[in-house]
This record gives structure tokens, C-alpha cells and sequence, in this order.
């Protein structure tokens, strides 16, 4: 570009992005930190939830692990309850209720999850951030470090790094089990390097998160970020300065006469210092904004300073700021509800009803029924049955009320773990004289020794009229 164009270019007034210069490169944060109320019990839940984080792999309900997402073999147990690859329509319809369940949550609560329950969050702020701080004994400080001794910095990445091989190992817990995961750690890792693998690129994404890509991930990267700033409406509850409240800013000033009397932000720029996307709040609702409330936290202490009433910036709804009343029970929070009690009925009565397996009858293809030397006309059914229990389950194949029909099958009983599929022909033999214009309806029953049930009809073709000669018949 050459300098003729460079000057004809309209310089932006401010920052376009927080964490970028005007020049493009990166702009790198360094927030201080607020221990205000809010940062008090964000501190709670956070470690609370860490401890969840860590203790769930090892818990088991019903003798199964509490959560195990078993990608490989398509099996994701939840809270006890496994679902199977045969329970897509299960599993679809948990997830959609539990879309649902946060969309309602997000309307009336804003973006909570981002600033007190996203791991991103949690981990950052309540794990990496206190771990720099405390080796660069830069607490309460912010800013670009200055003069940090090499070693320092190097203590900061292994801990970091040693904190990341946790996360990355019980995150795979969840995948894997922890036995499975045991066993890995023991092992040598050319006993499996597939899972070497897996596990060195898990902690070299999380090192690349926590130590580099930090807040762009919720700036740029998260699509929930995004989704939620949709989902916001004037009621729903933000982090929010109270611009009523807070203009004309300025320094302060006690011998301005009462007419021009200031408001009460005194523009010290620490809600701006201790943010952790860089931006400032008094600009008013922005898509980078986590709802961390570190910039109440600051702007508390301010007021407490200078005497002022706390809640400059506080949570707050859109409508209150500007006068109105903020109305929790409105027209999508009351949509999201019914739709998510009516999914969790839905799921419920699924769930009651289930069958204990998936039976489908398939005619062989080839000819379509065999007329026997005895005169007994053959037809073959392929029966698939999959278990859809989490157990392994006994399943029996017979016939409904047929007294002169008999099944041959080489097993007819047959023995499934959760989730196999058995298929096999089986052979039904029926005496001629059964078919009525060439067809006779039958069913096939599955059943299990609890005494579930599963029927399925099958259309039996036989010879139309005159007896047929031994041997392959027609249709
Ligand atoms: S911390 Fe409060 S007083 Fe200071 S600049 Fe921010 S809003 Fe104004
Ligand atoms: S503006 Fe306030 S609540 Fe939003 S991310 Fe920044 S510090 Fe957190």
C-alpha cells in the first residue's frame, strides 16, 4: 500500500476489537484481579464444580460409571441410564430437552453459564490465571508484565502444562473409563501409542487454550457464545453499568457546583483493567461479555471508596436500566418450559414403554417358499433382534398360537450383550393346506424371561390352489 492510500484510509476512533491493535497484531490481556462478592462465590462454585469434574469418572450408579461417553463402542451412560446405539430417538430427544432447558435458562439468567459454570471459565480464571499470579507474585496486579525472570516463566509453563496432562487425563476418563485409563497410565506408551496419541494431543490443545488462545476462544471460537447473545432479550439478567447512574463520568471533582454535579463512575478505568475480554462495560451490552462480573466486583470497591452506594455496574435486565419492569415469566421463557416439560413426559413414557429389543422380520431373498418332500411348504424369515437393554438379555423366538407350524432355527434362544445384534434365517414350515389364495399371516414373538413380549407379523407364501410337485415353488 503505498503512502498516497495509507492517508487517504479513515483511522477508527477507538479500539475495533479488544484484543487487537490498531496495527493488527494481537493485543494480549492481562487483567487484575477484583476479590469483590461476586468473585467470592464464583470462587466457590468453581471449586465445587472442578471437584465434580474430577470425581465423576470414579463414581458409579447402578454398578455403572455416573458418565462414560463410549464413542467408540456408541454407548453413553448418564446418571445410570445407558443409552444405546438402538436409543438414537432416546438420545435425541434428551438432547434436544436439554437445548431447550438452556435456551430457558439463558433467557431469564443471561449468559451465567459463561462467567460461573464454563470450564473455559472456571479453569482459567480459578486455575491458570492464580497459577501465574502466584508464580509472578503479580496478585492484584495488572498490565503487561515487565522484567519477569526467564525461570519464572518457565515454573508457570510446567505447572500450567502439568495442570493441563490433569485436565486432558480426566477428561479422557469420561471417554474411556478409568480403568481403561489406569491401565493406560501404567502402561508403557508403546503398549499403546493410539492412546498415547489421543492423550498428548488432548493436553496440547488444552496447553494451546489456557496458555495462548485463552479468551479468543470465548471471543471467536465458542458457537454457545454466540448462540446466547441471540437468546438474550431486554429482561434477561447482564452485567450492566447503570449509565443513568454513572454520566456525566469524570474525575472527581467536590467543589463542582450541585447543578453540574457529576455522576458517579469517577472513569478510574478499573472495571476496563480487570476485565477478561478487554472490554469496557460502560459501552454498553457487547457479544464479548461472559458475565464474569469481575467489573462489579471492581466497581464496588470503588464506590465503597468513594462512598457511593454500590451497584454502579450490577446485574440488572435491559428493561430495568431503562425504566421498565423486568418480567421473568414472559412469552419464550414460558415456550421453553412447556416444550421442555413436555419432552421430559415425552422421555419419561419412552423410557416406561421401551422395548426390551428392536425385532425385524425380513423375507429371504431367493425363492420365496420351498415346498417339502413331505408336502410341508418352507418359507425362511431373517429375524434380527437387537438387545436394547443395558444388560445382556435372553431372548426366545417362537411362534403365536400356530399348534401345526413348527420354526427350525439353530438357536432359538440366543444370548445378547446391550446393544448386539443377532441375524439369523429361521425356517417355518406350514402344512399346505393352510394358504388361502397362496398367503398365510403369522406372527413371530420374541420374548425375554422376565416375560416381555415383542410380536412381529409375517405374511407366509405358499402354492395358490392345485398341489404343487415336490421341489422350489412359486409365488
Ligand atoms: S470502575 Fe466504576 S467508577 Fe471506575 S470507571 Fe468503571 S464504572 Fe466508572
Ligand atoms: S464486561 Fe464485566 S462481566 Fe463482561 S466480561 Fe468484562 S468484566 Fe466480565
Amino acid at each position: 500500500m503505498n503512502m498516497a492510500s495509507q492517508q487517504t484510509l479513515l483511522q477508527p476512533e477507538g479500539r475495533v476489537l479488544s484484543t487487537l491493535e490498531s496495527d493488527g497484531s494481537r493485543r494480549w490481556l492481562y487483567p487484575r484481579l477484583s476479590t469483590g462478592r461476586y468473585w467470592q462465590a464464583r470462587r466457590i462454585v468453581a471449586y465445587a464444580l472442578i471437584a465434580i469434574f474430577t470425581l465423576l469418572p470414579y463414581i458409579s450408579i447402578n454398578g455403572k460409571p455416573a458418565v462414560l461417553l463410549d464413542v467408540l463402542h456408541r454407548r453413553f451412560t448418564l446418571f445410570g441410564y445407558t443409552f444405546l446405539p438402538t436409543d438414537t430417538a432416546l438420545l435425541a430427544v434428551f438432547m434436544l430437552m436439554t437445548l431447550l432447558g438452556i435456551f430457558a435458562i439463558t433467557a431469564v439468567l443471561g449468559r451465567a453459564w459463561c462467567g460461573w459454570a464454563c470450564p473455559q471459565t472456571v479453569y482459567m480464571e480459578y486455575l491458570f490465571r492464580p497459577i501465574e499470579r502466584l508464580v509472578l507474585g503479580r496478585a492484584g496486579v495488572g498490565g503487561k508484565p515487565k522484567d519477569i525472570p526467564g525461570w519464572r516463566a518457565f515454573i508457570v509453563f510446567v505447572l500450567s502444562l502439568l495442570a493441563c496432562l490433569y485436565l486432558a487425563h480426566t477428561f479422557l476418563a469420561y471417554f474411556v473409563g478409568v480403568a481403561q485409563l489406569r491401565i493406560w497410565v501404567t502402561q508403557s506408551p508403546f503398549e499403546h501409542p493410539a492412546a498415547f496419541m489421543v492423550m498428548a494431543v488432548v493436553t496440547g490443545l488444552m496447553v494451546f487454550d489456557f496458555l495462548y488462545f485463552r479468551e479468543q476462544t470465548c471471543i471467536i471460537a465458542c458457537p454457545y457464545g454466540r448462540l446466547q447473545s441471540v437468546l438474550l432479550d431486554k429482561s434477561s439478567l447482564i452485567v450492566s453499568y447503570d449509565t443513568n447512574r454513572g454520566e456525566p463520568r469524570g474525575k472527581i471533582h467536590k467543589s463542582l457546583p450541585v447543578v453540574e454535579k457529576q455522576g458517579d463512575c469517577i472513569d478510574c478505568d478499573m472495571c476496563v483493567q480487570v476485565c477478561p475480554t478487554g472490554i469496557d462495560i460502560r459501552a454498553g451490552l457487547q457479544v464479548e461479555c461472559i458475565s464474569c462480573t469481575q467489573c462489579a466486583d471492581a466497581c464496588d470497591a470503588v464506590m465503597d471508596k468513594i462512598g457511593r452506594p454500590r451497584g454502579l455496574v450490577r446485574y440488572t435486565s435491559q428493561a430495568a436500566l431503562a425504566g421498565e419492569r423486568t418480567r421473568i415469566i414472559r412469552p419464550r421463557v414460558v415456550i421453553y418450559a412447556v416444550m421442555v416439560l413436555g419432552l421430559m413426559t415425552f422421555l419419561g413414557i419412552l423410557l416406561a414403554t421401551k422395548s426390551p429389543a428392536d425385532v425385524t422380520l425380513l423375507r429371504q431373498t431367493g425363492s420365496p417358499f420351498l415346498v417339502r418332500p413331505t408336502g410341508q411348504v418352507e418359507n425362511i424369515i431373517v429375524v434380527k433382534i437387537a438387545n436394547r437393554m443395558d444388560q445382556t438379555q435372553e431372548y426366545t423366538i417362537a411362534l403365536v398360537d400356530q399348534p401345526k407350524l413348527s420354526l427350525e432355527a439353530t438357536d432359538r434362544v440366543v444370548r445378547l450383550a446391550p446393544g448386539q445384534l443377532f441375524q439369523e434365517p429361521v425356517h417355518v414350515l406350514a402344512p399346505r393346506a393352510v394358504f388361502d389364495d397362496g398367503e398365510y399371516a403369522i406372527t413371530v414373538r420374541v420374548t425375554t424371561p422376565d416375560g416381555h413380549k415383542v410380536d412381529r407379523p409375517f405374511r407366509m407364501l405358499g402354492p395358490l390352489g392345485v398341489p404343487a410337485a415336490a421341489g422350489k415353488g412359486q409365488p
